[in-house]
């Protein structure tokens, strides 16, 4: 069990979001705060109050190597920094994106995982590692993914949130259909999805972003016809009066 000087912990928390980090959610004693709650372990919040003193560090030395740049370096380093923004915007935008994703775009296999969890049924190794790979690529939080958890036979906090933590900071991919089916934790057999028995339908991932364009195109197709009803009723008043 781990714990933080008083101190420390007030001035690295207000960084992080999420109730579990007010010290009201603490235990204190002689000073110190105990880390570690019921959905993630001590170990976990040790690990996480350290990546963001880390990172502060990082960002103080940025900035103060930034005062050190002189114009000649500034422009040798012109084109390294105009590549990298510019990854970091297409990262960004397709983070955006994907921060749009609902409930309904998930593709049947992550909805059986999560429905199969949730009443409490064994899902295996392969198909948990899957739910908690997309569930971080999707942009869904931590937490929300431990969540889905909290029924397994087996579940035990410290560990799930471990092992959540983990995938979430190694960013795994998630499995393509073929390995999904060969570890029985595909959720369809031909004929019951239109869109699972597509011949390039081999990820999940394209399950999804076809979801959400078709989503989207239905959205904009309504609101166009929306406009026009209101195009029609407006010219009939005119005609009326
Ligand atoms: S075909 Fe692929 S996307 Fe569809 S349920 Fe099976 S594994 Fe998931």
């Amino acid at each position: 069990m781990w714990q933080i000087g008083i101190a420390d912990f007030i001035e690295i928390c207000p960084r992080i979001t999420g109730e579990r980090w007010r010290l009201i959610n603490h235990d204190v004693k002689d000073g110190k705060v105990i880390l570690g709650d019921r959905r993630m372990g001590s170990q976990q919040q040790l690990a996480r109050l350290l990546r963001e003193r880390i990172k502060e560090q990082i960002m103080a030395d940025a900035l103060r190597r930034m005062t050190e740049v002189t114009d000649d370096l500034a422009v040798r380093l012109a084109e390294a920094v105009g590549m990298a923004t510019t990854l970091i915007q297409q990262a960004s935008s397709e983070r955006l994106e994907l921060s749009g994703v609902e409930q309904d775009d998930w593709p049947p296999c992550m909805r059986k995982a999560v429905r199969e969890l949730e009443a409490g049924i064994n899902v295996n190794h392969f198909g948990r590692l899957f739910l908690a790979s997309i569930s971080a690529t999707i942009g869904l939080t931590e937490e929300t993914c431990a969540g889905f958890f909290v029924n397994a036979p087996d579940y035990n906090p410290e560990t799930t949130s471990y092992q959540i933590g983990h995938v979430f900071s190694r960013a795994y991919t998630p499995a393509g259909c073929a390995k999904l089916k060969l570890n029985a934790c595909c959720a369809v057999q031909p004929g019951d999805d239109r869109l699972c028995d597509q011949p390039w339908l081999d990820h999940p991932m394209k399950y999804l972003r076809s979801q959400q364009r078709w989503r989207m195109r239905d959205a904009a197709a309504k609101a166009d016809e929306e406009d026009s009803v209101g195009q029609s009723d407006a010219s009939s008043e005119g005609q009326t009066s």
